[in-house]
């Protein structure tokens, strides 16, 4: 259908969609963690034999967006991606309490995401796969700093995604059986990990959201690409960590969360071949 359409106009669209998609995201990465701790507190009050406490029950598409501070209902053209955020100079048009500057971030890194993977596959199924695995990725792993969570809704769809794909030939030089050890050593390795670092030092170096990320990974890439994923997100996560100690920007508690660094070397992966994180750490 794309087809006749001009390679620019093609981009332009893919883009688009980003924005659009980028602006879902931002719902997602706020929303999703705060519905989860609604789950838990009305299954434990059920468990326990209470009746849940009475609040409103959040979803992704109601109620509408509010400002944090001041409770304003954020109108469909505050609402354009990126655009109201230049126009209302970052600010709540009500209360004048700075918008953070993530949400046109998270806008703009998508569409730039969109616009590569049609860029490289074209007008495709591919291209359609690669868009929805960026779209996870960046929003596990906001979440998964924020929070330190990394959604089973977000992950195993993800995962079985990878797989399915995989089936489906619809991705280039990947073989099922690949993509399905990729899934099966990803989740073992860091499980392995895991139970090793526990027994030596007592302490929770991870958590299992990032076998499950880890295992998806192995799922998009293939086995080949579980070392050279882990080797990058190591790097990412020294520098990270590094530059966080030299900036005291380190958290309470100095966790910091796993996931984050899976997803940039997912997308270095993406990006560059699983194969050539290799050259860049120095292998
Ligand atoms: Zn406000």
């Amino acid at each position: 259908m794309l087809d006749g359409l001009p390679q620019g106009a093609l981009l332009a669209l893919a883009g688009f969609l980003g924005l659009l998609i980028g602006s879902f995201l931002n719902v997602v990465i706020y929303r999703l963690p705060k519905m989860m701790d609604q789950q838990w507190v009305a299954e434990c009050a059920e468990l326990s034999g209470q009746t849940a406490p009475d609040t409103q029950q959040l979803s992704l598409l109601s109620p509408r967006s509010r400002c944090s501070a001041c409770g304003h209902a954020i109108a469909w053209h505050e609402n354009i991606p990126v655009v109201s955020y230049l126009f209302l100079r970052g600010k709540c048009s009500s209360c004048g309490t700075s918008i953070g500057w993530r949400y046109p971030a998270v806008e703009v890194t998508t569409a730039l995401l969109f616009t590569f993977c049609v860029w490289r596959w074209g007008s495709t199924s591919t291209a359609l796969a690669w868009c929805s695995f960026s779209a996870a990725l960046l929003a596990l792993a906001l979440i998964d700093w924020d929070t330190t969570l990394l959604p089973d809704d977000i992950t195993l769809p993800l995962l079985w995604a990878g797989l399915v794909i995989a089936a489906l030939e619809l991705n280039p030089g990947l073989k099922l059986h690949d993509a399905l050890w990729g899934t099966a050593f990803g989740y073992l390795a860091l499980w392995a990990v895991y139970w090793s670092f526990k027994l030596v030092t007592g302490k929770e170096g991870m958590g299992y959201g990032d076998f499950k990320l880890f295992a998806a990974l192995g799922a998009w890439f293939g086995w080949t690409a579980l070392v050279p994923i882990i080797l990058m997100a190591s790097v990412i996560g020294a520098v990270v960590g590094i530059a966080m100690k030299f900036t005291s920007g380190l958290r309470e508690g100095g966790y910091i969360p796993f996931g984050p660094f899976l997803a940039g070397a997912g997308f270095t992966a993406m990006v560059f071949g699983p194969q050539s994180i290799l050259k860049f750490v120095g292998l």
